[in-house]
């Protein structure tokens, strides 16, 4: 499995496959064709669905220059390897191509070119072991941690990093709890992580929990909405659930920043497991692969925090993921905020309660996280294409922007 960096990337909003997938891809294509006269990106299946409001025409033209670029929309032709596909023309001034490729945004960031042209980030291959099962049998052998495994593969060079995705995963809830006002796009939804904060300072103990989690959790996904500076965990739409969980066993246990590397660390083994051995695109498996995986990677880390076992934190993680089997992906409007932002806020309170829950056990149960992630496969491919980030189904279809909004 590659290293965590490549998981927890640093970037904009709102989307990490349709914003800095493609935001990377154009940098690449205009890399090796500074000189064009013109360029024409085509965007196919769930990117071009969703494209619009996910600003994935900005983000491309932002890189390729909008006076020389012309974008596609191809909505109705999915290409077979992915359906996040994208191709790139580069034209000379007499109109012939010059340079042509097609490349797949495939989730959390990363672009797949089927081996074509991008350098071999993908494929570092430092951790030795192919599933959980693998990882748990050597934790046993060695009676080592999730953290520590982390630091074995990576070297301690990751704890610097893991540092900078804290602070920019801290900076982003302090920012979005500061802001009020109406989030750009459309759909009129007013920012509401300031008003949750203020009210969780007043609650008396049955909120005690739930508000301030939903304050920072909101805080984040809102900030990413805006095209704010996040962490994806695993993906930017589901970015503020476990920085929401960070933040709150920091303010309620005075946890040091050690520890909270040290569950970033923990929450990175599960979020890879899933991108290697699963996926985390909400265009392949629908909202189970960001959310829900979002959800397991937080109750990971909320089991560290509560000094749970290797199994315990193995099945935190695997009751985050298992309650989220089959949730789909259709965000109104293409726009990733209804319903992802205040899914954010469900998923980290949900982390919580499966950490808390696991507590009491012993660590024994019935499902594996390898073999809830075959589940979420298999639901996913089963899943039709209106649930996986097409915007054709579910609550997308359903509501109708009022007229004036
Ligand atoms: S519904 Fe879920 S998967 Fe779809 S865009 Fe929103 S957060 Fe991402």
């Amino acid at each position: 499995m590659d290293t965590i960096r490549h998981l927890f990337r640093i970037g904009y909003g709102p989307s990490s496959s349709h914003t800095m997938g493609p935001k990377h891809a154009a940098e690449i294509f205009h890399q090796k064709n500074p000189g064009a006269n013109h360029y024409l990106v085509t965007l196919y299946g769930s990117l071009a669905a969703t494209g619009k409001g996910h600003m994935t025409d900005k983000a491309i033209l932002e890189e390729l220059g909008e006076d020389r670029t012309t974008i596609s929309w191809q909505p109705d032709v999915t290409l077979p390897y992915h359906p996040n596909g994208m191709e790139f023309e580069a034209f000379d001034e007499s109109g012939s191509v010059t340079d042509d490729w097609t490349v797949y945004s495939v989730g959390g960031g990363r672009i797949d070119d089927k081996g074509d042209r991008i350098p071999p980030e993908t494929v570092s291959n430092i951790y030795p072991h192919r599933n959980m099962e693998e990882i748990q049998k050597y934790l046993n052998s060695t009676g080592m941690n999730f953290w520590e495994y982390v630091e074995e593969c990576e070297g301690s060079e990751i704890w610097n990093y893991l540092r900078e995705v804290w602070h920019v995963m801290s900076d982003a809830v302090d920012r979005g709890v500061r802001q009020e006002g109406v989030i750009p796009g459309g759909l009129g939804i007013t920012r509401k992580a300031n008003l949750y904060f203020r009210r969780s300072q007043l609650t008396r103990d049955g909120f005690i929990h739930s508000t301030p989690m939903s304050a920072f959790a909101l805080a984040v996904s809102e900030e990413n909405a805006t095209g704010g500076k996040i962490v994806t965990a695993p993906t930017c739409g589901s970015c503020g659930v476990l920085p929401a969980v960070l933040r709150y066993f920091q303010k309620k246990m005075d946890i040091t920043e050690e520890n909270i590397l040290r569950a970033i660390a923990t929450a990175g083994v599960f979020g890879n497991v899933v991108k290697h051995t699963g996926s985390i695109s909400g265009a392949e498996v629908g909202c189970q692969g960001e959310i829900g995986v979002a959800c397991a990677m937080a109750a990971s880390a909320a089991s560290y925090f509560y000094s749970g076992t290797a199994r315990q934190i193995e099945y935190a993680a695997e009751s985050g993921l298992e309650h989220h089997l089959g949730l789909t992906c259709d965000p109104v409007a293409g726009l990733v905020q209804v319903p992802c932002i205040e899914r954010n806020a469900a998923a980290a309170n949900a982390a919580l309660f499966a950490a808390q829950f696991v507590m009491f056990s012993d660590g024994s149960h019935r499902i594996s996280f390898d073999d809830v992630v075959v589940a979420m496969m298999n639901t996913g491919v089963d899943m039709p294409s209106l649930y996986r980030e097409t915007s054709e189904g579910g609550l997308a279809k359903v509501y109708r922007i009022p007229c004036g909004a």
